[in-house]
């Protein structure tokens, strides 16, 4: 029996993806999708995502890498 066991440790501050679920327009965290059976499962229409770049997209990474906190207190 082989598992492919590819999970990186958890602990301390690590990106997280963005997955954009097409079908609901829902836009969140990697984490915020629970994982059934190997598929993650959208929080807002309990769906899972399926075929990526049909169903669903990662569209950017939490914290983005241009994040720029100058940005927000610029006025
Ligand atoms: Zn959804």
């Amino acid at each position: 029996m082989s598992s492919n066991k590819a999970i990186s440790h958890e602990s301390g501050v690590k990106k997280r993806a963005l997955i954009h679920h097409f079908l609901c327009a829902y836009v969140g965290l990697s984490s915020d999708f629970k994982r059934s059976n190997g598929d993650r499962i959208c929080p807002k229409c309990q769906r899972a995502l399926i075929q990526k770049n049909n169903d669903w997209n990662v569209v950017g990474t939490f914290p983005p890498k241009n994040y720029s906190p100058k940005a927000a207190t610029d006025s």
